[in-house]
């Protein structure tokens, strides 16, 4: 009997080094370290550590992004809404009009757009941005807009209240520098194929350079799922808000790629947490030149606005007016 048991010991033993030198045995550590709160520990949270400056740690209060007098980051809910791309005057304006009228407060369009095929609409370039800045200006709608290119960087920035990092463009570390350098607020947007870790690696890019005024947005990653254009990450706004001190937005029109979608997923980005949302609105959607399927005509759009307010109140957040 004592033979049977010393042999067991040993057995029970060699299988725990066998466990150990194979690392099978990290989900028993992870589990006893998820006690100590450690933001720094990669085993916390499924392996993500959080770089210095966007540590909440390192930082508890939240971050505030000013755009144009507009502070996203708050109890209030930012909404920011506007066409995919500025495709003319008349488009953009009326566009404008009809989103601030229903409560946006920042107005989005793009004038660079990353296209995956080289056959379709580009964007207006320089003269869009030009015309957003006359929208803006009309409208008192401080623009968001997409620069691609660090040689454009300067360019956009001087019309622009806020510059966008797009998801192709996330791990563009050039890029990611060059908006770091500025003291203007960016929109980072999450890479389609990036990690939270990733994620927070490229905007600690842009805080290493100096620039603090960085808004997230998750706007979906890229999942074996195919009905949906991409798969809506909402589990993303929770965990962000956890571990950095930046503010979370979330994109439910490229998140999901159908209209219809887009206020179920908005008022679950809203309950999540988000300190607000971006969303393509089109005065006539079905004649848009770009992601027309997946923009709010403006009815939907303006009852939406009334229906965020209700979910707002549910979690006691108001949305910015
Ligand atoms: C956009 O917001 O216009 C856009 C192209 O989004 P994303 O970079 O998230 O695809
Ligand atoms: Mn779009």
């Amino acid at each position: 009997m004592a033979n049977s048991n010393s042999h067991l010991l040993l057995l029970w033993r060699r299988m725990n080094r066998y466990i150990k030198n194979l690392k099978l045995d990290t989900h028993i550590r992870k589990g006893k370290k998820m006690e100590s709160n450690d933001y720094n520990d990669p085993a916390i949270m499924g392996g993500c550590s959080v770089p210095v400056r966007v540590n909440r740690k390192s930082k508890p209060d939240v971050t505030i992004v000013n755009v144009g007098g507009i502070k996203v980051g708050s109890s209030e809910i930012v909404i920011i809404a506007g066409p995919c791309a500025v495709e003319n005057h008349e488009q953009l304006i009326e566009t404008a009009k009809i989103v601030k009228k229903a409560g946006a407060v920042l107005l989005r369009g793009g004038a660079f757009k990353p296209r995956s095929s080289p056959y379709n609409f580009q964007g207006l370039g320089e003269e869009g941005i030009k015309m957003l800045r006359e929208a803006g200006r009309e409208t008192g709608l401080p623009i968001v807009t997409e620069v691609m290119d660090t040689r454009m960087v300067k360019f956009v920035a001087e019309y622009a209240d806020m510059l966008q990092i797009g998801s192709r463009n996330m791990q563009n570390y050039p890029l990611l520098k060059e908006v770091g350098m500025l003291r203007k607020p960016v929109l980072l947007k999450r890479g389609m194929m990036a990690t939270i870790e990733e994620y927070l690696l490229a905007a600690e890019y842009i805080l290493n350079q100096g620039n603090e005024q960085v808004v997230l947005c998750e706007r979906g990653i890229r999942t074996f799922e195919t009905t949906t254009r991409n798969t809506l990450d909402l589990s993303a706004v929770p965990m962000l808000k956890h571990l950095t001190h930046l503010p979370v937005i979330v994109d439910p029109s490229h998140g999901t790629g159908h209209r219809w979608m887009v206020p179920p997923m908005a008022k679950a980005a809203v309950a999540a947490g988000a300190d607000g949302l971006i969303m393509e609105v089109h005065y006539k959607p079905e004649e848009a030149l770009c992601d027309g399927y997946q923009s709010l005509s403006p009815d939907e759009f303006t009852k939406l606005m009334a229906d965020l307010k209700k979910v707002g109140h549910a979690i006691g957040r108001d949305i910015l007016a």
